[in-house]
């Protein structure tokens, strides 16, 4: 109907991150609130959000006690920057809480809007410091092919996916290395430990080839997100690590979506056993109540960072609304929530439920690999299992898979070929059963029509 939520949506609305046949095939979903880990539509119908709004709604969307940390900060003090050493008492306290929830001894925080703006920032660190310091050529940034870092013209140069080439990125100065999938980038009888010493030598080579004083830093998601929950080998980090120390470059973990319990632990490289140099925050950061990102420098570099600031006598750099209060207030109760009201530990609990039902989900002829950690995984679907041959782009299968699923009242997300499930850490068992449920029948009707 011309004037219907979806009409006015199509006609206004510019999508973000959109396939654009399989939106014209369904229609949008236009939502007006959410209760648990539900949100429900203009038409009162309601969805299973197994992907936590984009990971990061994880204590689902109707916490009332994210909603009154936020009005109360709103009553109190609604705004404010952290410019010209003039900032709000939250800034303070939150920066002080993510110094003692890191795996750091001491260190500095600097805030953002978004985890995109984080990564930029981190970047732009480096090359402060580096520049500062006499040293302009060390300004190459190294990430990996299928990383996902954001979207600003910097971070989406780390985030190295065939879409780049659209914008004419990456701009210089961006290097991209192996992606630790084993089971599609492993060679034919390879074993995982021979992959690992593979890319850990491929990495070093690299780095010689490229010159390892023009390195400025390495940026890793310990579990690659958008790029279809990319579960490393645990071997991997650690080898990789050894490299980055030999040649003196730091390491940098992307917890946009890891950090904050998603993968059962505090911080995702915890996990994947490897000491990051920094950290970058954000989605879990607030639960997803307020947009806000961080930089959590660890002792080296915060020291590193303040040593240049005070050569030039000023660090500059910075957002109106970094550290804003009402962000920091919603953040402190977000970690407080996460890490003393049980959420980390029910995604502790229920992880081995999630594993088991991805598990059996692999005797389906049409999934090829069932990956996953703590409460995020993927499910490949390929077109024929033993040679791991995927669908045809003229299926679309993901898409498809995505859109059956919310017709059966299940939201989740496609990527790649991939199906990405990523609930809300606040998911009881029962709703976890149901949530594979829907997904299950999605996955046979459309295997029925397409295999
Ligand atoms: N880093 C990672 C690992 C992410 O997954 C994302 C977003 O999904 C970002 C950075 C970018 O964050 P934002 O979308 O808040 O800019």
């Amino acid at each position: 109907a011309p004037n219907s939520w979806e009409a006015r949506a199509d006609d206004n609305v510019m999508y973000g991150f959109t396939d654009l046949p399989s939106l014209h095939a369904r229609g949008p979903v236009v939502l007006t609130h959410g209760t648990g880990i539900n949100v429900h539509d203009v038409h009162g119908r309601s969805y299973l959000d197994a992907n936590s709004g984009l990971w990061n709604m994880v204590a689902g969307f109707d916490h009332k006690g994210l909603a009154e940390a936020a009005k109360a900060q709103y009553d109190r003090f609604p705004g404010y920057h952290a410019f010209f050493g003039r900032l709000s008492d939250k800034t303070v306290e939150l920066s002080e809480k993510l110094v003692e929830v890191s795996p750091f001894e001491s260190g500095k925080v600097f805030f953002t809007n978004s985890g995109s703006e984080a990564n930029d920032t981190m970047v732009k660190m480096l090359w402060f410091i580096n520049t500062v310091m006499g040293r302009p050529e060390k300004r190459k940034i190294i990430t990996r092919f299928n990383a996902y870092h954001g979207v600003t013209a910097v971070s989406a140069s780390m985030t190295a996916k065939p879409y780049n080439q659209w914008f004419g990125l990456p701009l210089a100065d961006f290097v991209h290395v192996e992606c630790p999938h084993y089971w599609r980038e492993g060679q034919p009888g390879e074993s995982e430990a021979a992959f690992v010493a593979r890319l850990a030598a491929s990495l070093e080579s690299r780095i010689l080839a490229e010159g390892p004083e023009t390195i400025a830093g390495f940026f890793a998601e310990p579990v690659m997100g958008a790029g279809g929950v990319i579960v490393p080998p645990m071997a991997y980090f650690p080898a990789v690590q050894a490299v980055l120390r030999k040649y003196d470059i730091p390491l940098i973990s992307d917890e946009v979506i890891c950090g904050f319990g998603r993968t059962g632990t505090v911080w995702g490289c915890e996990s994947f056993g490897f000491q990051p140099d920094a950290i970058i925050s954000s989605k879990n950061l607030t639960a997803g109540y307020f947009p806000m990102g961080a930089v959590i420098l660890g002792p080296k570099l915060a020291a590193e960072l303040m040593e240049a600031s005070e050569k030039i006598e000023e660090f500059v750099h910075g957002f109106t609304a970094s550290g804003n209060p009402v962000g920091c207030a919603v953040a402190l109760k977000a970690i407080d929530v996460i890490l003393n009201e049980g959420l980390i530990d029910n995604v502790r609990a229920l992880a081995p439920q999630f594993r088991a039902r991805m598990d059996a989900l692999l005797e389906m002829p049409n999934i090829g690999e069932a990956r996953g950690i703590g409460l995020m995984g993927a499910l490949e679907a390929v077109k024929d299992k033993d040679t791991k041959t995927p669908f045809g782009p003229e299926v679309s299968v993901s898409e498809r898979i995505a859109n059956r699923c919310t017709d059966n009242g299940l939201i989740c997300r496609p990527l790649g070929q991939a199906i990405v499930l990523c609930p809300p850490f606040i998911i009881t068992p029962s709703e976890m059963d149901h949530m594979f449920d829907m997904l299950e029948k999605s996955l046979r009707e459309v295997f029925a029509e397409v295999a």
